[in-house]
């Protein structure tokens, strides 16, 4: 019987490894050449105008209209010479992608290219369009972008992109990056004010931010064959293979041909782009694969991101293939996440997670370090939130994911640092004591990176000179969680900064206040450190003893939005205000009604359209022979039995399908979005997703594989 798994199987028979043309083995001779980066602007602006451009750029100091039109125009001219032909504003509205509105360089009217600065400083795309979360007022639907200077424009295809942000016309924020400069120049501030303690020569301090994205390849006729990766970017049925990934022998295995060159050709895309792609290898389960850059400024890197996904996507279709980035899209294998790992850089160039050899430094690293566990501490429901999407809940606690309890992650060096400090006591340090031999804290291994013992069951890890989050789901867009990892730091270092100073005007010596003060948020944070295994059971057992939260589910996950705290930490600098907040909660639970609303349709289509009359099929066939056995007098209780159970299991699956469509019914009426959004996790996903998957897995195993329509895992995911 010719089905479309049948069809996919012959043409992935046929399918060569495509041809790659990188365009130099040299990669100095093409890294960042279709980005209209610093040097670029170096060679095509006047120099005066360049300073100023440099300035606005690394400062973020303000363009003035007349710096607007000099780069416009060089980067026309730049990006024609290019082959572009079309500009865009190219942003990150709240559906999780990125949007592009192209315009023409071409003046008809004229008869010659333009760009004039204000449409590089401003674009007017219909907001309509893009979700809002009830700020559009409907007779406004206007949205505005504007330009973010200090992410670099690039040339994609015919296409020159300007990264912007997205707000109303009301000036609220549309998108992921305007909250994330905010919250970028909120830590700046903070951080600052802190590091000027020790060192009074830092004027500025960046968070930097290097993403490992990980992610499955499959070919593209097997995904096209199966309707629900192409509907909700997963598999909702599937037996396991006979082979999954117990063997571990996927993991930093050979990477098959196909991928290789897949990899190779989208690296070189990247590259071009000047994005720093550094690392590729196999992950943990079959046909997946990670992808690291270099670390650089966040919004740099959040943005590279986001086009990265865009390369991936369009490269694979060059090689036939089909890049997954849903955060679980086979069951019963590891899911796919994104580390942020994240640290902050001063101006003078100093890591302030990097241990030193000096004593001294290494009480300001203590003093970020601190703060930093205090923050998550204080804020781990944020975070949670923060990461919160029906891809990443299957993903998170899942076995092979971090739980979805936040804990930090330190090693036990660092871990025996802060033990002693907490158990010195209110020491007294006399003069000429050498303080920080007197407070442990002079013997901080300098070069971590190597000991730190890697634990990777902990969602939040020190790794020796940065921190990284490693509950973020492969699907997301990095902006969100770190700007809350921004907001929530900075908000602790500005309390730890107002402590220190009230201490310091009572006659208390500084040093002494800081050690102090660290010793108490020690204290206050313990609970947020656990060293063990983080997918254990007994550690979430342990994790609730200690009052540690463990929300599943990202409709009451989401709630961490709205509390009073939250409100307050995202007030600093205005980066979401309460209204924006709840906009943003709404988007994304209306997201989550939409994925869980999709799945459970595509699950019912499949098992009326394809499982049930294949199974019924097969039944009858066996029903045939059990007849035919019997007039022969041959036993035929096997086939029987066989009959009964394929009975079974139609059964369970006829009327899952039948009460959880009925269920919907209810559920799409209600009216309150949070409870629908409740309703849609608990009375659809929790009830039904389970059992029916279930029955039609077993169905997968009793029927003639000749005839199942859907490709199976062993096909989709030995690929070579
Ligand atoms: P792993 O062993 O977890 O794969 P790597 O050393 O490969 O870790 O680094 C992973 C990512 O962390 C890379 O993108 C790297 O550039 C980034 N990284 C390294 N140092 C820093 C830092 N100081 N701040 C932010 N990211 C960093
Ligand atoms: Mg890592």
């Amino acid at each position: 019987m010719a089905n479309l798994r049948t069809k996919a199987l012959e043409q992935v028979e046929k399918r060569k490894v495509a041809e790659v043309n990188t365009p130099s083995e040299d990669i100095s001779k093409f890294f960042g050449v279709d980005s209209f980066g610093l040097d670029q602007m170096r060679e095509t602006l006047a120099p005066a105008t360049y300073k100023e451009a440099e300035d606005a750029i690394l400062n973020g100091k303000k363009i003035s209209p007349e710096l607007s039109s000099a780069i416009a125009a060089a980067v026309k001219t730049w990006a024609i010479s290019k082959g572009a032909k079309h500009y865009t504003h190219w942003f990150q509205p709240l559906t999780g992608d990125t949007a592009e509105k192209h315009d023409t360089f071409f003046d008809a009217m004229k008869g010659i290219e333009i760009f004039k600065g204000s449409a590089l400083i401003r674009q007017e795309p219909d907001a309509s369009s893009f979700p809002n979360g009830g700020i559009r007022s409907t007779f406004e639907a206007r949205g505005y972008t504007a330009w973010d200077p200090s992410s670099p424009m690039f040339v994609w295809g015919e296409t020159l992109c300007i990264p912007t942000i997205f707000v109303s016309y009301t000036g609220e924020s549309l998108d992921n990056k305007a909250p994330l400069l905010k919250s970028v120049d909120t830590i700046d501030r903070a951080a600052t004010r802190v590091c000027k303690f020790f060192d009074r020569n830092v004027s500025k301090i960046t968070p930097s931010l290097g993403c490992e994205q990980e992610y499955f390849v499959v070919d593209k006729a097997f995904y096209n064959a199966r309707p629900d990766l192409v509907l909700a970017g997963r598999t909702v049925f599937g037996h396991n293979p006979a082979k999954g990934q117990q063997l571990d022998d996927h993991y930093f295995g050979s990477i098959p041909n196909r991928v290789l060159n897949y990899m190779k050709d989208f690296e070189a895309e990247a590259l071009k782009k000047g994005i720093p792609v550094s690392t590729r290898h196999n992950e943990v389960a079959p046909s997946q694969f990670e992808v690291a850059p270099l670390f650089e400024e966040i919004n740099k890197a959040t943005d590279h991101n986001q086009l990265l996904i865009d390369i991936m996507n369009k490269v694979a279709e060059r090689h036939d293939l089909k890049v997954l980035f849903h955060e679980k899209p086979f069951a019963g294998l590891n899911g796919s996440g994104k580390h942020n790992n994240w640290s902050l850089i001063t101006n003078t160039g100093v890591n302030l997670f990097q241990p030193s050899s000096s004593a001294k430094e290494n009480l300001q690293f203590l003093t970020f370090f601190v703060n930093t566990l205090m923050a998550v501490y204080e804020h781990g429901d944020l975070l949670r939130a923060s990461i919160a999407s029906a891809g990443n809940d299957h993903r998170l606690g899942a076995n092979e994911a971090p739980p979805a309890i936040i804990s930090a992650f330190i090693g036990s060096q660092l871990s025996a640092v802060l033990d002693e400090l907490e158990n010195n006591g209110n020491i007294k340090v006399e003069k000429g004591d050498n303080m920080y031999m007197k407070l442990g804290i002079d013997k901080i291994p300098e070069i971590l990176l190597d000991n730190t013992d890697r634990n990777r069951t902990s969602p939040f890890a020190f790794t020796g000179n940065k921190f990284e989050f490693r509950a973020p789901g492969s699907d997301i867009n990095c902006a969100a969680p770190m700007t809350v990892l921004n907001v929530i730091v900075a908000d602790r270092l500005n309390t730890f900064a107002d402590e220190v100073d009230a201490l310091v005007e009572k006659g208390e010596d500084r040093r002494i206040a800081i050690v102090n003060i660290l010793r108490d948020y020690i204290k206050a944070s313990k609970a947020i450190r656990f060293e063990g295994d983080g997918y254990s059971k007994a550690w979430e057992e342990e994790a609730e003893g200690r009052g540690l939260p463990n929300v599943k589910n990202t409709p009451e996950a989401l709630d961490a939005y709205l509390t009073e705290k939250s409100i307050q930490v995202f007030s600093h600098d205005n980066v979401l205000t309460e209204k924006e907040l709840e906009a943003r909660r709404e988007i994304l639970l209306e997201n989550y009604i939409r994925k869980i609303q999709i799945e459970s349709r595509v699950m019912g289509d499949l098992a009326s359209n394809h499982v049930i009359p294949t199974a019924v099929k097969y039944q009858n066939i066996l029903i045939n022979n059990a007849k035919g056995l019997k007039e022969l007098g041959v036993d035929n209780s096997a086939v029987l039995s066989t009959i009964e159970k394929i009975s079974m299991h139609l059964a369970v699956l006829r009327n899952g399908i039948k009460d959880m469509t009925n269920e919907r019914k209810r559920v799409n009426d209600i009216e309150d979005v949070r409870d629908q959004a409740i309703a849609y996790c608990h009375d659809i996903k929790d009830k039904y997703f389970d059992e029916i998957r279930r029955a039609v897995d077993k169905l997968e195993l009793y029927v003639d594989d000749e005839d199942w329509p859907l490709v199976k895992y062993r096909e989709m995911l030995f690929l070579r």
